[in-house]
């Protein structure tokens, strides 16, 4: 069998040389036919250019792809899975995070039958504000998204040739993967590791991008989002029906005195700001279907090299 290793690339300069290292003294241990995808998500810094000489060093078992710009991980890994040519695909970070040394394990796994090998990660080597969100936002996820995300489950996994044939054939041009993984189902194991510190460089993760994140996974799979604004709709009318029914009585039984800014003004400033959530929540699908329906590449290539892709023919 063929093992292919799928690395996503964004300024990783100052760690993707070590990764190469660790990882093809691993594989070499394990005497398993391999070749490492690269795919550089539009590196500011040197990236590209080690990325190249890796590929001349280990020219049979290396494959490179550079995007034009900045795409985002998603749209790396979808190009670096459509490169692939492996039996089994494994997706990692570049920057160690994910051990090299539990491939065999993954390996050990996938023989047994599995179509996808998921290494479950402790939260170690994270702050601890990023912690306790990530711990919260999954509570609220779970209950609110169809697919079932799991915390810690992140993009290393093992996937067998079935399973990538699967995720390529989604079309979508919001990939949310974590929902993708767990969309085409297929027969799926984990298993924990503890998580490394990131060996040097830095996190591309904002707060706020891990938030926007966060909604895109809200969104990505269902109209839930959307039941729960007619649920609150609904529960509102009730409400001001009984208020309604409520004063009319009191103005019967005691004639009508006309207390009550406060409560009209926050009734008002309340209902307005309901609205324009529900109206943002509605935006938000609009937007997602503008965007689908553009039908864009999800991402552009200026350059690759390495082996020549041979075997199962490229897929677009
Ligand atoms: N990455 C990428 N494109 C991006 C951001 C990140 O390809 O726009 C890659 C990055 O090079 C790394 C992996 O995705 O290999 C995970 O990124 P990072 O370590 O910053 O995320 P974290 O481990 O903190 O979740
Ligand atoms: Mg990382």
């Amino acid at each position: 069998m063929k093992l292919s290793i799928v690395v996503p690339c964004y300024n990783e300069e100052a760690v993707i040389g070590r990764f190469d290292d660790r990882i093809r003294t691993v594989l070499d241990d394990l005497a398993v036919e391999y070749e490492l995808c690269y795919v550089d998500d539009g590196s500011t810094d040197g990236t590209l250019p080690r990325i190249r000489s890796l590929a001349q060093q280990h020219r049979d078992t290396t494959r490179y792809l550079s995007f034009s710009r900045n795409f985002g991980k998603e749209p790396a890994i979808l190009a670096g899975l459509k490169e692939a040519t492996g039996d089994a695909v494994i997706i990692m970070d570049a920057d160690l995070q994910h051990p090299p040394e539990l491939i065999e394990k993954m390996l050990d796994l996938y023989q047994l039958g599995h179509d996808q090998v998921i290494a479950k990660r402790s939260r170690e080597g994270d702050r601890r504000l990023r912690t306790a969100l990530t711990r919260m936002y999954y509570r609220a996820v779970n209950t609110w998204v169809d697919v079932e995300l799991a915390d810690g489950v992140g993009d290393f996994r093992l996937l067998s040739r079935t399973a990538v044939d699967a995720l390529i054939s989604l079309p979508e041009y919001n990939r949310f993967s974590k929902g993708l993984f767990s969309w085409i189902g297929f027969d799926t194991i984990t298993f924990d590791y503890r998580n490394a510190a990131r060996e040097a460089g830095e996190t591309k993760w904002r707060l706020g991008s891990l938030v926007n994140y966060g909604i895109d996974g809200m969104l990505s799979f269902n109209c839930r989002p959307l039941r729960l604004a007619i649920y609150a709709g609904l529960s509102l009318a009730v409400l001001a029906t009984l208020y309604a029914f409520w004063v009319i009585g009191a103005a019967l039984a005691g004639g009508i005195t006309a207390p009550g800014y406060v409560t009209l003004v926050a009734i008002i400033v309340g209902l307005g700001g309901l609205q324009m959530l529900m109206l943002g929540l509605i935006g938000e699908y609009i937007g997602r279907i503008y965007y689908e329906s553009k039908q864009r590449p999800h991402f552009l290539v200026k350059e690759s090299g390495g082996t020549p892709r041979t075997g199962r023919p490229a897929q677009s």
